[in-house]
Formats: C-alpha cells, structure tokens, sequence
C-alpha cells in the first residue's frame, strides 16, 4: 500500500483547483469546529462526572487503581479543555485557521483512541474481565462525529487493534483468534463508515460550493453579478472607513452596442461581452469587477487612488484594440466614468459613488465616447482625455 494510494482513499486529489480544495476544507472546517464545540463539551461533562463518582467512591490515591482511573478521567479532560480553548481562539477567524482545526481534529481523535486503548486496559486489570465496548464505541461514533481524513483512522485503528489484541492475549490465551476477528470487523465497518462519510461531506460541500459560485456570477461575462455587488458594497464601504482608505469606482459602457446587435446579430454582441469582460478580469486582476447591467460593467477599487484606475482604464483601452480575435471582425469601444472619494460616516453610501461615476460615464459618452471621464472628491473637478 503505498502513500498516493491512500490519498486516493482519502479523497484529496478529487478537486479540480487548488481553490476549490481550500473553499471546500474551510466549509469542513467550519463544521468541524460547529460539532466541536458541542461534543468536546459533553465529553468534558461527563469527565467530570466521572472524577465526581470517583471522589465519592473515596479512596483517592490510596491504591493504584484508583490512580489509573484517575489518570484517565483527568488526561481526557483536561486534554478536552486545551481543544475546547484552541476551538475558541480560532473560532473568530476560521477562515485563516482552518488548518489547525483540521490538526486539531487529528490529534484529538488520535488521542480518544489511544485512551480508550487505555481505559479498556485499566478495566481488564482491575475488573478481571476483559470490555472492548468503550473501545468499540469509540471506533464507530468518532469518524461519524469528526471530520478526519480517513487515512489517518486507518493508522489509528491499526494501532488501536494492535495495541487491544496484544492487552487482550496478556489476559487470556484463548479465543484470541476470535478477538482478531472480531476487532477486525469492527474496524473494517468503521473504516468504511468513515470513508463513506467523508466522502459524502465532501460531495456536498462541493455542490454547496458551485450553487453558490452560480448564484453569485453572471452566466455569460462570468463576473460576478449585481446581487453579489449588492451584497459585497456595505462590507467594502464599512472597511473603507474603518481603515481610512478612499474608494475608488469604474464604470463602464460598451459604446453604440445596439448597433453592434442589430447590424452583427445577438451573438457578436454576446461574444463582445464576454470579451470586454475578460480584457476586464485580466487588467483588474486585484479588484471587484461586476457586470452592473446589459453591456454595464463596474469596478470597486478599495485603497486605490483615480490614478491607479486611469492607468488600468488605458490599459484596457489598448487591450481591447490588440485583440487578436475580434468578434465579428470590428472594433468596439468603450466609455468609463471614474469616480475616487473617501467613504465617511455621514448618511452617505457607496450608490453615491455609483450615480457619480455614472454620471461621469455619460459625460463621456456626451464628448464624444470612447474615453474616460474621471472626478476626485478632493478636486472636485472634471478632467478627462
Ligand atoms: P451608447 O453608446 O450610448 O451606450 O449606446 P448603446 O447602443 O450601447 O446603448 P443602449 O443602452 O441603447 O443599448 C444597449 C443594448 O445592449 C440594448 C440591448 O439589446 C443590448 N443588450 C443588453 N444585454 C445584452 C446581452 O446580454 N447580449 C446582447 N447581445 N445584447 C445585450
Ligand atoms: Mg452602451
Ligand atoms: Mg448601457
């Protein structure tokens, strides 16, 4: 068995883009830590109770029983209050931190089954006879609760099987080739279980992924659509004020585009679309662009200057004349308004700057098209070229 064929059972290599990979392990991860956050607890409640029924059984540490039993009510909980602090801490920023949920799952998981290797050994010495049930509880209900790459369960139930035949034969010599069998089983129904699991949440996140990817871009540009600038626009303007950055809005308008139809056909005027978007894409690689309406694109510009989208506005201008294959074999061009402010508090929001670079959009097209019209707050001037 090799390592790439166990990645293969894993699951890892089932995505097309290193992107999609992250989204979706973020999604696991956000839902790792949502049932974390509810079964380390109980855990830790009923570690609790356990070290309560054992105080009252009095004794403490007078023998050794009673200082294996205690070790393991306490090891459990207090290795259950370090994850339940580490869930906390990387709560409030999971997106950034997913990682270490995933290796929080991995060690906490890891551990749960070390101890229940360690639990079952304490109950076979001290009672004199030998119950796999914690063990086996453990086995089946930890890959169904967690979300650990099945790879490593297959490590942690080989190691888990070894380790309880070998405290299992220290006890008795017979049966021992049933209780291989019988450990075995369960481990094979766990691994399985795990395998299918992991392999449906991750087929789910990947569906959550693409509907919501769809609903959120234009079908034909592939920018993101209005719905999504509707949503995106508060966040941006909120964090615009909160780091005293300016703001900075293109708009833009494929020029005489009804002509284009009408004379070329629906389908030029399609291709063009598309076209001006991805010469869009292509120039605003670190900003928002959004297809605003028919043949209307904007662009947020959060901590740019207007000169910064001068210059890529000409850029795009000298991109869309070097296209190599032009739809329908003309030329189009295009109109923006530029429009820079710096977002405050006071009863103003981002339409603002939308209706301004609007306007400033059709002042170009009124000069003339195929140019830019461009407006800073601080100058409060036209200039345009
Ligand atoms: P101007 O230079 O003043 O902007 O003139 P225009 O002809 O571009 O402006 P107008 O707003 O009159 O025309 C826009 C046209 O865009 C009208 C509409 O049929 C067309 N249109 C809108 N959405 C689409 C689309 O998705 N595909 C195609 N092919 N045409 C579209
Ligand atoms: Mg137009
Ligand atoms: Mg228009």
């Amino acid at each position: 068995m090799n390592i790439e064929f166990l990645e293969k059972l894993s699951f890892n290599n089932q995505f097309e883009h290193e992107s999609e990979r992250e989204i979706v392990l973020k999604r696991a991860a956000a839902d790792s830590l949502a049932s974390g956050k509810r079964a380390v607890p109980t855990i830790m409640f009923f570690e609790i109770m356990m070290l309560g029924m054992w105080f009252l059984r009095g004794g403490f540490f007078s023998s050794m029983e009673y200082i294996a039993y205690f070790i393991a009510y306490t090891s459990l909980l207090l290795c259950s209050i370090a994850a339940y602090i580490i869930l906390i801490a990387v709560s409030r920023d999971i997106d950034h931190r997913y990682h270490i949920v995933e290796a929080l799952s991995v060690v906490y998981d890891g551990f749960l089954i070390v101890w229940s290797v360690y639990i079952t050994a304490v109950d076979t010495y001290y009672n004199g006879s030998f119950s796999g049930i914690i063990f086996i509880t453990i086995l089946v209900i930890v890959p169904i609760v967690s979300f650990v790459k099945p790879v490593f369960y297959m490590i942690f139930h080989v190691a888990g099987c070894g380790l309880i035949l070998i405290i299992i034969s220290l006890y008795t010599k017979e049966d021992v080739l049933a209780n291989i069998i019988n450990f075995s089983v369960f481990a094979i129904i766990s691994l399985i279980s795990s395998l299918t699991y992991y392999g449906v949440r991750i087929n789910s996140y990947k569906r959550q992924v693409l509907l919501e990817e769809a609903a959120e871009r234009d079908a034909l540009s592939g920018l993101y659509n209005r719905q999504k600038l509707g949503q995106m626009s508060p966040m941006i303007w909120q964090r615009c004020i909160e780091k005293k950055i300016p703001l900075t809005c293109v708009l833009c308008d494929i020029d005489d585009f009804k002509q284009i139809n009408d004379n070329y056909g629906h389908l030029v005027g399609d291709e063009w679309i598309q076209t001006v978007a991805n010469v869009m894409k292509q120039s605003f690689q670190n900003d928002l662009c959004f297809r605003y309406g028919g043949e209307e694109f904007i662009v947020i510009l959060p901590g740019r200057e207007l000169e910064t989208a001068v210059h890529l506005v000409k850029t795009i201008q000298t991109g869309l004349k070097t296209i190599q294959e032009k739809p329908g074999g003309i030329d189009v061009t295009l109109s923006f308004g530029i429009y820079e402010g710096q977002p405050s508090v006071e009863g103003e929001n981002i339409e603002k700057f939308f209706s301004k670079a609007d306007a400033l959009m059709y002042q170009a097209k009124r000069n003339g098209k195929n140019q830019y019209c461009s407006e800073c707050e601080k100058d409060m001037g036209y200039y345009s070229l």
